[in-house]
């Protein structure tokens, strides 16, 4: 992907008026499967993104394909095997990114056993031929062996069950890599601004803008498909201004820990939380992620900030159940994500997780809602209906068994470059020059080819790109982030063209940011 032949491809068709079948407006999990979808089918799509792939909630996930044992508890026996079967598909399709996990379940009490044991061999039934592995109860002794960081104190057992793990930016990339496989144009770093209605006031195109020049652009549409998360009903006010709000918002961070405050290679889940919900405590790269929570808030931003309460929740539920409790000082780092919840009555926990297609008289389509786990289903649903009113060239979906870009088999020989599938033999080429074999800090495993490799095909413009989403640095260590940005900058910049004061902005914008990632 090159930026400037996707800004490129959208200049042409503006200046010769042509409409685009679908244009997506969001580049996160949603608005990219849309774009996969519609791409796979031969519709054309533009997709425009206000900043980089991923920026939002879809790179800040707590990094689970899951069917969602708490919606089994709650009921949603629906909801819970169609992400079941999204969750077998997105390992057929993704295997470099998307693998299965152990997780125990520690039970302290008589009755945690028998409950929960019975609930997750539901839960394998309900998974049918996509089940990931059974599950079983363990004795106290296996399931320490498992879990050896385990609070033993008290402990009667566990029930081990299997679900699913993936890198959520880096699957986003490889999704918008295969929209584009696919002759679909996606931009980064161009907001749209308004959207465009006919006499009759049906929405025929947006406006946006080239951040990195200036430039604007009209772009016709036969449909327009909102897809921008908690951001959605800003745009659907771009069409009605008295439009009702739709989407409420709920926060929930995670924080990062060495792998050593969890030890092997299995997660341990917290089936209730002092405040009703679930925590998890994963692997992930090398390092161990604790959360999450679900605070509402009022207004959506793009950098949410963590609440001290939040903090402190996540740090005393760890240490109540690890043998060795984490504080503020080992966190290495925290990172915030944003829900968007289909509006309803009380608490954010328990609003809706199924996804929700909306259509303003205007004809703006909207899809939102739902989770990482089911955004194929939410794409195929999306673009059936786009079909339908857009009168579009009416074609089945293909994504069930469409490999994602980077697909291989067997992706575990590729080691630390195991997240770029079958890109990693291009990385290994570029590293054939020393100096970009070097590691750019100790603490991670990440090499100055794989900075030039996001600029050159994953459509990188800033060291916060890099260092965020195409490498996950910050979210794992944001000392060791700071500690790269300015080597970084340097790669980018030789890479990309730009001088001196290009490198000193973003070195400061991007330690500014990281700061946010900090518990101090
Ligand atoms: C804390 C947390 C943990 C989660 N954990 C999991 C999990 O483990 N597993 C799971 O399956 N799901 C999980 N989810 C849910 C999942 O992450 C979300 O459902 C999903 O990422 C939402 O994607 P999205 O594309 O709808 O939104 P986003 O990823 O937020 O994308 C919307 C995009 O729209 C862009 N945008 C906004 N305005 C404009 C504009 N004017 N022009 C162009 N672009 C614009 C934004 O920049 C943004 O990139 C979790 C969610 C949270 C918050």
């Amino acid at each position: 992907m090159r930026r400037e032949t996707m800004v490129r491809a959208l200049r042409e068709r503006a200046q010769q008026n042509i409409p685009w079948d679908i244009v997506v407006v969001g580049g996160g999990a949603t608005g990219v499967g849309v774009a996969v979808d519609a791409a796979a089918r031969g519709l054309s799509v533009a997709l425009l993104e206000a900043h980089d792939f991923g920026k939002g909630t879809s790179s800040r996930s707590t990094k689970l394909v899951h069917g969602g044992v708490r919606y089994l508890e709650q009921g949603n026996i629906p909801l819970v095997m169609s992400a079941l079967k999204e969750r077998g598909l997105m390992r057929q399709n993704a295997p470099h990114l998307v693998h299965d996990l152990a997780f125990i379940v520690p039970n302290y009490s008589w009755w945690e056993a028998p409950f929960y044991g019975i609930g997750l061999k539901l839960y394998d039934l309900l998974a049918g031929k996509y089940g990931f592995g059974a599950s079983k109860l363990l004795s106290k002794e296996e399931t320490l062996e498992r879990l050896p960081a385990l609070e033993p104190e008290e402990l009667r057992g566990g029930v081990v069950y299997f679900d699913g793990q993936f890198d959520d930016a880096r699957l986003l990339i490889h999704l918008a890599m295969t929209a584009a496989d696919h002759g679909a144009t996606l931009v980064n770093y161009c907001p749209v601004t308004g959207l465009q209605r006919d006499a009759d006031g049906y929405v025929n195109g947006v406006t946006a803008r080239d951040d990195e020049t200036g430039e604007t652009f009209e772009i016709a549409a036969r449909m327009v498909v909102n897809a921008t998360g908690v951001f959605t009903d800003s745009i659907r006010r771009m069409a009605d201004p008295a439009a009702e709000q739709f989407v409420v918002t709920s926060q929930g961070i995670h924080l990062v820990f060495d792998r050593s405050f969890l030890k092997g290679d299995t997660a341990l889940m917290v089936p209730k939380t002092s405040d009703g919900r679930v925590l998890f405590i994963i692997p992930w790269h090398g390092h161990a992620v604790a959360g999450t929570t679900d605070t509402p808030v009022d207004a959506p931003s793009l950098e949410p900030r963590p609440l001290e309460e939040e903090i402190e929740f996540v740090l005393e539920t760890a240490s109540r159940f690890l043998v060795r409790p984490p504080t503020r000082k080992d966190v290495l780092a925290v990172f915030v994500g944003l829900r968007p919840l289909v509006k309803g009555e009380g608490k954010t926990s328990a609003l809706s997780r199924d996804h929700v297609i909306h259509v303003d008289t205007s004809g703006l389509l909207t899809i939102t809602g739902g989770k990482w786990t089911t955004y194929r289903h939410m794409a195929e649903d999306t673009v059936d209906h786009a079909i339908t009113l857009g009168k579009l060239t009416d074609a089945e979906c293909t994504t069930k068994n469409l490999h994602i870009h980077g697909y291989v088999e067997d992706s575990a020989a590729l080691g630390s470059l195991e997240v770029y599938g079958s890109d990693a033999s291009a990385i290994r080429t570029l590293a054939e020059d020393p100096a970009l074999a070097v590691q750019l800090d100790p603490a991670l495993p990440y090499i100055a080819a794989e900075v030039i490799w996001a600029a050159r095909a994953e459509m990188a413009r800033t060291v916060e790109d890099v260092l965020t989403r195409h490498t996950r640095a910050l979210f794992l260590n944001a000392e060791a982030a700071i500690a790269m940005a300015e080597r970084v900058a340097w790669l980018l910049a030789a890479e990309l063209g730009r001088d001196e004061a290009w490198v000193a902005a973003q070195v400061g914008e991007f330690r500014a940011l990281a700061q946010q990632y900090r518990v101090v």
